[in-house]
């Protein structure tokens, strides 16, 4: 048997492959490489997907990170709020605006920002609140827009991981002022090569993001603002436009893999993800955590099943950003989830067979781990069997 790949690219490429060639073979002909009709189209359709009334195309999901705290005043001498559970882009983007993030530990059930420790982290140099939808799962929206409102703060939604996920019915990326997109070939849209997108309700926002991405430039030459190269490539519009039909197509599929995962993993020994009650879970990762993880990835892997870690050092341990001066133990809940996670495979075209494949080595796996840990340290497996099982066999 073939291993399970953790994604599988080149099978979506190949049932879409008659609908994407003509639109590659347009641009080719139009020689319209950045911008252009296919780009602002996108955008439209994309910003009507989320539910927001602006979408400006940009290169990454970094620059539409980095352009949405630009155009909310976000400079030197600031502070920025979010989460150490995060891809390393989103203090990224923080740090190249010269202001200075500040991280507010995760609620250990849905992996997202602690929405009861956010208040606690305000200063007077507080000016945004940059909550993370991880692995594709929206934050609690309503406390942090009600503390942004009270507290006179900017909400930016890294929504790179979550196109199309809902807070109680609603889509992300407009749920706060900005919300920040990835077309990374491997995210849930993804582009056939970099892309994002800012969406935003807000007309003087998304003016100013739009000159950003292309120089500051007012018109032709004349230059305004200070502004960047984030301009997204006609090739990705157009594939993206072609994508954004299969989208949410794509989305039911995850969801209905990721309950059947839930319901074959149920007293397996192991934690599945928590979908909170009133969100739309997109699964862009579908993470279970573990004991001894890096033991039970490699057990996978010679089961012939991929997995992944997103992500195994929290951003407030990465040696890069070590002078924010954090250090181990600040944040036990990111900490905790940093070293158990696993992400199994989830695409969108993965089949029964590959699932069964899949679940039978994670309770193999996870069965013998089990024993061996109950047979070096029964007392403590015991003792604590009413906390999730994974703290307590990590605990052994
Ligand atoms: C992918 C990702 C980014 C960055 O997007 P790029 O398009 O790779 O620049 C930012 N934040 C999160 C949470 C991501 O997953």
């Amino acid at each position: 048997m073939r291993p399970v790949p953790f994604l599988n690219l080149k099978a979506q490429y190949q049932s879409i492959k008659a609908e994407i060639l003509p639109v590659v073979n347009k641009v080719l002909e139009s020689c319209s490489f950045v911008l252009g009709s296919e780009v602002a189209e996108f955008e439209k359709e994309f910003a009507a997907y989320q539910e927001t009334d602006h979408g400006i195309a940009v290169n990454t999901g970094t620059s539409a990170l980095h352009l949405a705290l630009l155009a909310a005043g976000v400079g030197p001498g600031d502070e920025v709020i979010t989460t150490p559970f995060t891809f390393v882009a989103t203090v990224a983007a923080i740090v190249y605006t010269g202001a200075k993030p500040v991280f507010v530990d995760i609620d250990p059930k849905s992996l997202t920002i602690d929405v009861t420790r956010i208040e606690a982290a305000i200063t007077p140099a507080t000016k945004a609140i940059l909550p993370v939808h991880i692995h594709g799962q929206a934050a609690d929206m309503d406390p942090i827009v009600d503390i942004a409102r009270r507290h006179k703060l900017v909400v930016i939604e890294d929504a790179c991981q979550a196109h199309g996920a809902e807070y109680k019915g609603r889509r992300v990326g407009g749920i706060g002022n900005f919300g920040c997109f990835s077309f990374y070939p491997g995210k849930n849209l993804g582009a056939y090569g970099e892309g994002g997108m800012v969406t935003t309700n807000e007309k003087k926002y998304a003016d100013t993001i739009r000159m950003l991405r292309d120089w500051g430039a007012e018109n032709k030459y004349r230059h305004t603002m200070k502004g960047y190269n984030y301009r997204m490539e006609g090739m990705q519009g157009a594939i993206l436009r072609v994508k954004l039909r299969h989208l949410e197509a794509w989305t039911l599929a995850r969801r209905a893999h990721a309950r059947r995962y839930d319901e074959l993993l149920v007293n397996s020994g192991i934690a599945t993800p928590v979908e909170s009650s009133f969100n739309r879970h997109v699964y862009h990762i579908y993470a279970i955590r573990v004991p001894r993880r890096e033991a039970f990835q490699q057990a996978l892997t010679e089961s012939g099943v991929q997995s992944g870690i997103h992500y195994p050092i929290p951003v407030h341990l990465q040696p890069a950003y070590a002078d924010l001066g954090y250090s181990a133990g600040d944040f036990p809940q990111a900490e905790a989830a940093a070293h158990e996670v696993l992400s199994l495979p989830m695409f969108a075209e993965m089949s029964v067979a590959q699932q069964d494949v899949v679940v039978e080595a994670v309770r193999k796996i996870s069965h013998e781990m089990l024993v061996d840990a109950s047979h070096k340290a029964p007392a403590k497996v015991e003792a604590k069997q009413d906390v999730p099982m994974i703290g307590a066999v990590a605990a052994a």
